[in-house]
């Protein structure tokens, strides 16, 4: 038994929203109390003191890509001010690669550098590699002739469904490919092995400790998946990991009746994923109105309200929710009518009330702003997306920006909300996402001090319940998980400041001291006892 003394513990749990002394007892906490009572009451636990450090239950990112967050740490950064600074950066790594080699990158944003890269331009500098670089938004990619030579990319391919290979006018690839084109490249890559992958998952999750974060919900597929069980076998796995499944399997799922909640408090199946739409960034996000600029342009929308209702219903009958990425304002319009047929389903047919989401819920349009927290729908939102896509959102959505990003409107119409990253789309640092919901700026304070529709900010309080509780809710494991209070799983993390006092900035700063899961230590950096 352990018993931590001397913090200042934010619980999350409203019948005792701070205190000072915490027991745990292997992987669970036994009491949350004062110190003065509890010590006597457990005499024999290992007491640690915690030096008056603020304490609270470690978060949950809700939703990012944990096999490609975690080899994209080992990728070239292509989030750069300048095509240049890119183009050197896969020069260096060139010239150390050798001939043949796959060179990875990701991060790049053809609107922060003023217009589309082309393939030439990575030939002139990497002309005996395969180069492929995915771009922030993961909805294009800019590869080199060798990699398109390589994906018998050329004159006469033909563009997939849901998907183009960008030409120039005399027909030739220019290197990017959008959507599901990326996929002409991405296939050929020689694929990690599972090994690779679990190597690169066990390096991540120390980042992720350190971040503060203690569970992920997880939006990769069959590989990741292996990568997680082969470390939870080998009892390296240390992070609660919800793991969704693609709507492609659901027919296995439901064969195999696979439903939500199965595995453990460390591995469980979450829900079915499926795509209604594109993205901002590549302006395939479905909207009901054009694009600024683009008359014709409303994006791509992959399936209607009615095909997505026929695969909920599916995934009902195993007690699989669903949860579906929509962007644009005319995707959320679908969504809401699935869920508006499969809550009627569940109804008539003595079915649980699934714990459905829709993921970003970007744009909304306000005729359909309270459906969610109607419906009781849950909102898997990513606040750092709300000031990295202000510029375009502004630019190609104008007007509707106002809508968007709307976390303060889902909350006021009782829609729960769990938050996230998309990483490696962002950072997945937690107190990056915290700053941004609380501030609506950038780190470099733009677009202003009042913030980017200050309207939609989010308190601190709503904010850290949006990593905690709520992503326990749409996992079903808010009765052991998001709090700290007797019989919840020791989950925690350890601050030197407290993030509702500090210096808002002091945010972008702010890493976890110590961080414990399962009633470990599995980070700390406070040496001593109290010191
Ligand atoms: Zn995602």
């Amino acid at each position: 038994m352990k018993l931590l003394y001397n913090a200042y513990i934010y619980t999350q749990d409203s019948s005792h929203p701070t205190e000072s002394a915490i027991v745990i007892d292997r992987e669970r906490i036994v009491a949350v109390g004062e110190a003065n009572n509890l010590l006597p009451q457990y005499p024999n636990a290992e007491k640690q003191n915690m030096g008056g450090r603020f304490m609270m239950p470690g978060l949950t990112d809700a939703h990012l890509h944990l096999k490609h967050y975690s080899l994209s740490l080992q990728k070239i950064d292509c989030e750069t001010e300048t095509k240049e600074e890119c183009l050197r950066r896969v020069e260096e790594r060139a010239r150390k690669a050798e001939a043949g080699e796959w060179i990875l990158g990701h991060g790049w944003n053809q609107n922060v550098w003023g217009s589309w890269p082309t393939a030439a331009e990575l030939d002139a500098i990497a002309p005996n590699n395969p180069v492929y670089l995915t771009a922030k938004s993961l909805h294009a990619s800019w590869a080199n002739t060798t990699a398109l030579k390589l994906a018998n990319v050329n004159l006469q391919t033909s563009d997939p469904q849901n998907g183009q290979i960008q030409r120039d006018e005399k027909g030739d690839a220019t290197g990017i490919l959008l959507e599901s084109a990326m996929e002409l490249v991405g296939d050929v890559i020689p694929q990690s092995s599972i090994d690779e992958i679990a190597n690169a998952i066990e390096k991540a999750q120390s980042i992720l400790w350190k971040m503060g974060l203690t569970g992920v919900h997880d939006f990769d597929r069959r590989d990741s998946f292996m990568a997680l069980q082969q470390l939870h076998t080998q009892g390296k796995l240390k992070l609660r990991v919800l793991k969704n499944l693609p709507v492609e399997l659901l027919d296995q799922a439901y064969e195999l009746g696979l439903g939500a909640g199965f595995g453990d408090d460390w591995l469980r199946i979450g829900s079915i994923k499926a795509f209604m739409d594109g993205a901002l960034g590549p302006h395939t996000a479905a909207m009901f109105q054009p694009y600024i600029g683009e008359e014709n342009n409303r994006g791509i929308l992959n399936m209607d309200g009615e095909e997505l209702f026929e695969y909920g219903r599916k995934a009902a009958q195993v007690g699989l929710a669903m949860t579906v990425h929509a962007i644009g304002d005319r995707a959320n319009h679908e969504v809401l009518n699935a869920y508006e047929q499969l809550r009627n389903y569940e109804k008539e047919n003595n079915l649980p009330a699934l714990r459905h989401r829709i993921e970003h819920v970007q744009v909304v349009h306000p005729d359909d702003a309270a459906r969610l927290g109607k419906m009781n729908i849950i909102a898997s939102m990513q606040p750092i997306h709300a000031t990295s896509d202000m510029l375009m959102a502004d630019a190609f959505w104008g007007e509707r920006s106002r809508l968007a990003y709307a976390m303060k409107t889902q909350l006021d119409h009782g829609a729960r909300l769990a938050l996230g990253s998309d990483a490696p789309v962002e950072s997945p640092n937690p107190f990056w996402g915290l700053y941004a919901a609380v501030t609506r700026r950038r780190a470099d304070a733009s677009p202003s001090a009042d913030g980017w529709y200050p309207e939609q900010k989010l308190t601190m309080a709503e904010a850290l319940e949006g990593y905690t509780i709520g992503p326990a809710y749409a996992a079903n494991m808010e009765n052991r998980l998001g709090r700290l209070a007797p019989n919840y799983l020791a989950d925690l993390i350890v601050l030197e400041k407290d993030p509702f006092t500090c210096d808002t900035d002091d945010l972008l700063t702010m890493q976890s001291s110590a961080t414990m899961v399962g009633g470990e230590w599995v980070y700390t950096s406070i040496t001593g006892d109290g010191a």
